[in-house]
């Protein structure tokens, strides 16, 4: 089979590579139909690491994905050869004591796709995976779609940590296509006002389209200002979803005391400051957000219902042969790029 391999900074190569083997009785075979292209597969991209997690070439990267069952292992119940999915790219142990408790999100020996000395990623026509990590979707559901349940859950996630109150003041910083499923998924679950920034004015304009009530750029206008004439009192909820220094430092200005900062953004670095002025006098309680929690299923009934429309987040389409160019479009914020997708099967 064809996989896209890492092979240094910014450097990407197609190979042929032996098709994986079912191998436990629990796991199904996929043919790759699309890969979605993320915001942490570009710190692997372009600084070859995220933190302690440092990619050796060669390495292929890529987590968002769907794709139909080719076969299926002796113990799979829930799934047949032929059902389209809809793939978490989580695999857990089942066993240490994350998973015990039912904290499969945190689990201990956790490998996830396409993360460096885990599991070898998606980009690539073949896939093992879990019957427990694959939900089969929808016939009206496009492989697009289904590849961004994946980006949503985390938002769902997000969203149901934040614990909103009603009819909340929001801030989202940041306007990639985290930030702006976290916009979706509030707005989709109760009435809200929200607050959002980002760097590029494309990105603002589809944070309105999407329901954004405000929008600014920090570089243009003192956004903590700004919003503070708005909302005097501070805001509610803000959620992190850049994983910069300057973000982190506007949601601690941002916040009402005894409220909840959550952190979705990933910082490239290990470490971030938190000015502790703002932390102690106002007893502000830091969120993080680790992947999500049983989350996809929700995803894909609110996206092909209809209820959620995150369509206009998937901007550019390129085929597998094409997915240097994809990368680099992404890695450059180029033509107004949201999220690339990469049809890995030649005719999805
Ligand atoms: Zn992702
Ligand atoms: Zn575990």
């Amino acid at each position: 089979m064809k996989a896209a391999f890492l092979t240094g900074l910014r450097a990407m190569e197609i190979r042929q590579v032996p098709a994986p083997k079912l191998a436990a009785p629990t796991d199904v075979l996929l043919e790759v139909d699309t890969v979605g292209v993320c915001g942490s597969d570009m710190h692997y991209y372009k600084a070859g690491r995220i933190g302690c997690q440092v990619v050796e070439y060669p390495w292929i990267v890529g987590h968002e994905c769907a794709g139909v069952v080719v076969e299926v292992g002796g113990d799979v119940t829930r799934l047949k050869v032929g059902d389209r999915v809809a793939v978490d790219p989580l695999i857990t142990c089942g066993r240490c004591d994350q998973c015990r408790v039912g904290h499969i999100h945190t689990c201990r020996n956790q490998a996830f796709l396409g993360c460096p000395g885990q599991v070898q990623g998606s980009l690539c026509e073949y896939l093992i995976m879990p019957e427990a990590s694959c939900f089969a979707i929808p016939d009206a559901m496009s492989m697009t779609q289904a590849t961004l349940c994946e980006p949503y859950s985390i938002a769902m996630w997000a969203r149901k940590l934040a614990e909103t109150p009603e009819d909340a003041r929001i801030g989202i910083l940041g306007s990639g296509p985290i930030g702006l499923s976290v916009l979706v998924a509030c707005k989709h679950a109760a009435p809200c006002t929200v607050y959002q920034t980002d760097l590029l004015a494309n990105r603002s304009a589809l944070a309105r389209r999407l329901g954004a009530d405000w929008t600014g750029n920090p570089h243009e206008c003192d956004i903590v200002a700004e919003i503070h004439r708005a909302e005097p009192d501070g805001l509610d909820v803000v959620f992190e979803c850049v994983g910069e220094q300057e973000t982190i430092d506007q949601c601690l200005e941002l916040i009402k005391p005894c409220c909840k900062v959550v952190v979705v953004g990933i910082p490239e670095g290990d470490r971030l400051s938190f000015e502790m002025n703002h932390m102690r006098r106002k007893e502000i309680r830091i969120q993080n957000v680790r992947r999500h929690l049983h989350q996809v299923a929700g995803a894909i009934e609110r996206i092909a219902s209809g209820e959620v429309d995150l369509d206009a987040l998937a901007t550019h389409d390129f085929a597998f042969d094409e997915v240097q160019q994809a990368y680099d479009l992404v890695a450059d914020y180029r033509d107004g790029v949201i999220k690339a997708m990469i049809h890995v099967k030649a005719d999805s």
